[in-house]
């Protein structure tokens, strides 16, 4: 059980404060927007209904939240991508339940449990980061809400009575949900990716927000209606939570977990299809095998550490030179990467090929104040399908490309097709 004391951090040594100036500033103004907001008047009366309504949801919400503990638990732990939990089932129903104050309160109630949850826990998600969520949320349930009251429709009842534009007026508000939310959460974010995925979330993250938001919409209406038959959500819920999960277990399976490639089996796997694809249509594809030089000689002058950060920065750097349709990154183990180049013709695989080598030379890798520069990369090059027909066979041809590589001298790109 943890002490008071322990959970109440003294102001000046709030987490929040170390998150740089943009997003201190953007946090604290979220939070003041969304208490002004809390305090507009609405055309749903707080009556007996309403707080049994947020009662329900309080405690199916801290239910649900209970119930999928364990899948969550793995979700966190196997993925480090931005984190949806599930709570629009209920706070969505609010929106087209609710007043203001009562959602305030849903969502203040919702996420106080989340964070009590994770006291719990060893890695403790600090209290700012939490009311920071917690505002985005009901900013994101205002701009719904207002969406819908834009519609001349105020809540879900209200909608029930209104034929086809109620209909609408209940989806564009979940859109509007959806779409704010991933909007606001972004200046939130102490590092913002580039890509779309690093910016916005996976597809399958989004596609469980948008479920839960389908399943907030039939909640609500359950709500008004039959309030009994609420439970029915219950079920898909769990479903759409184990789906995510096994879904995020099988990208785990496949990836090396130092620099976010393909691993081994999942490089193989990929290559395999490509191989039978290939096979089928008389085309051709290429295999690259890169080994770093010298890089125990990394290791051995700047420790161990500073070689991950290195292969992570290679792993990038090959990323960014190989940009096509279907190119695979895979790491071998140790300083040991593949590229898969599907469809790729004889002489753009060598321009490739030397395009990764000089990103790799030109590398610097930050290391505190210093910078480790001056690597290298040796590059063995086997082409689909006149250095074999089997991946074995192609990989072999690479590997002797590149053991010539190594031979003569390292920093070069070697064509199993040159040695004779
Ligand atoms: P060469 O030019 O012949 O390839 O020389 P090299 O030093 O790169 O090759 P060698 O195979 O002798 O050494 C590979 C080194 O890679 C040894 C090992 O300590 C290091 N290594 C392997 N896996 C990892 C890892 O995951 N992290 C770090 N930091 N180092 C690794
Ligand atoms: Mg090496
Ligand atoms: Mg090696």
């Amino acid at each position: 059980m943890p002490r008071i004391r322990d959970i109440l951090v003294a102001p000046r040594r709030w987490a929040l404060w170390r998150q740089g100036p943009r997003v201190v500033v953007y946090c604290l103004a979220s939070e003041v927007v969304a208490v002004v907001l809390t305090l507009r008047p609405s055309p749903i009366a707080i009556d007996r209904r309403t707080l049994l309504i947020l009662a329900a949801l309080l405690v199916l919400g801290v239910v649900q939240a209970e119930t999928g503990r364990r899948v969550e638990r793995i979700r966190r732990r196997v993925s480090g991508s931005p984190h949806i939990n599930m709570t629009s089932v209920w706070t969505f129903a609010g929106v087209l339940l609710l007043p203001p104050l009562l959602l305030t309160l849903l969502v203040a109630g919702l996420y106080a449990h989340l964070a009590i949850r994770s006291w719990y826990r060893l890695q403790r998600v600090p209290a700012s980061r939490t009311v920071s969520n917690a505002a985005i949320i009901l900013l994101s349930c205002y701009a719904a809400q207002s969406v819908l009251r834009a519609s001349g429709v105020h809540d879900i009842r209200a909608a029930m009575t209104a034929g086809w534009t109620g209909t609408f007026a209940t989806a564009a508000a979940g859109l509007t949900f959806f779409v704010v939310n991933a909007l606001l959460v972004l200046p939130a974010r102490r590092e913002v990716g580039r890509t779309p995925a690093a910016l916005f979330g996976s597809w399958s993250d989004n596609g469980l927000e948008i479920a839960t938001l389908c399943l907030g919409a039939l909640n609500a209406l359950a709500l008004a209606t039959l309030p009994g038959l609420v439970v029915l959500v219950f079920p898909p819920l769990l479903l759409l939570h184990r789906t995510v999960l096994v879904k995020q277990l099988e990208v785990a399976a496949h990836r090396d977990e130092k620099t976010g490639l393909y691993n081994t089996s999942g490089w193989h796997a990929l290559a395999e299809r490509t191989l039978a694809a290939t096979a089928r249509q008389q085309g051709t594809f290429g295999i690259l095998m890169l080994d770093l030089d010298h890089f125990k000689q990394v290791n051995d002058t700047y420790g161990h550490l500073a070689g991950d950060a290195v292969l992570r920065a290679v792993a990038q750097s090959i990323i960014s030179a190989v940009r096509g349709r279907g190119d695979a990154v895979g790491r071998f183990g140790g300083e040991e990467f593949v590229v898969l180049l599907p469809g790729i013709t004889q002489p753009d695989i060598g321009a490739v090929a030397e395009r990764i080598r000089r990103t790799i030379s030109a590398l610097k890798v930050p290391m505190g104040h210093l910078s480790i520069k001056g690597l290298s990369v040796s590059i063995g090059i086997a082409v689909y399908p006149n250095a074999g027909t089997s991946l074995q066979r192609l990989l072999d041809a690479a590997d002797t490309a590149l053991y010539h590589a190594k031979a003569t001298g390292r920093n070069k790109v070697v064509h199993v097709a040159d040695l004779v």
